[in-house]
């Protein structure tokens, strides 16, 4: 399936294919009404104001309160924020990475015994003690397991989201720089204009610590 759109992505990934045309609706038509969006879509609308209220829970949509003139009353008009749809993936990333860190450290402090045996439980240190090292489901003898594999799987994982919010952030701060950079750009047409001397193209990321460099050595002096 081919998808236009991030935040209809994410609205499929949220619930599949209801959320998928109630979010295309929603860019289609802004400021929309979950009656319009029925019937845009085909969907019934207990479940077109289902899926509103759980995007609007999860902070993806807004919704103003206006009044319908041909009605008499007051309905809502529901519009996509695309703009938080960075914010809630990152969100998501957090909450996995959150429980990885959890888990990582649960197997980090506990020891576990075993049979060996696929259908069992493992059991914790405590309880096997309890249990004599027998399986309480089939009664064999419980060894120690060595949870170094799970762990290094763990950390992989922790490590794979870690640059992947890493990644993210860089690419968001680099994509308002560039637009930081556009919108001043006209500015800087007319002072070169103005000067008339041809200058090579600015890079801020290098100037700004030269600069403070500078401002540092000069309040050394100062001092
Ligand atoms: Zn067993």
């Amino acid at each position: 399936m081919e998808y236009e759109d991030s935040f209809v992505k994410i609205a499929g990934l949220i619930g599949g294919e209801e959320y998928v045309k109630v979010a295309r609706a929603l860019l289609n038509t802004e400021d929309v009404t979950d009656e319009e969006i029925a019937s845009a879509t085909g969907l019934k609308i207990n479940i077109v104001r289902k899926v509103l209220y759980d995007m609007f829970g999860k902070a993806l949509i807004t919704g103003i309160r206006v009044k319908d003139e041909k009605k008499g009353w007051f309905v809502y008009r529901w519009r996509a924020k695309q703009d938080h749809v960075d914010n809630f993936i990152e969100n998501q990333k957090k909450k996995i990475l959150d429980r990885l860190y959890k888990r990582l450290e649960h197997e980090d402090s506990t020891e576990f015994y075993h049979c060996g045996n696929h259908d069992c439980p493992r059991v914790k240190f405590d309880a096997a003690v309890e249990l004599f090292f027998k399986c309480p489901n089939c009664k064999g003898p419980l060894n120690m397991v060595d949870n170094s594999r799970v762990k290094e799987a763990l950390r992989y994982k922790i490590d794979q989201i870690t640059t992947d919010i890493a990644n993210a952030k860089a690419a968001a701060a680099a994509a308002s720089a560039a637009a930081e950079a556009a919108e001043q750009e006209p500015a800087k047409k007319e002072k070169k204009a103005a000067k008339a001397k041809p200058k090579p193209k600015p890079k801020p990321k290098k100037q700004v610590p030269k600069k403070e460099k500078k401002k540092e050595k000069k309040k050394h002096k100062k001092k």
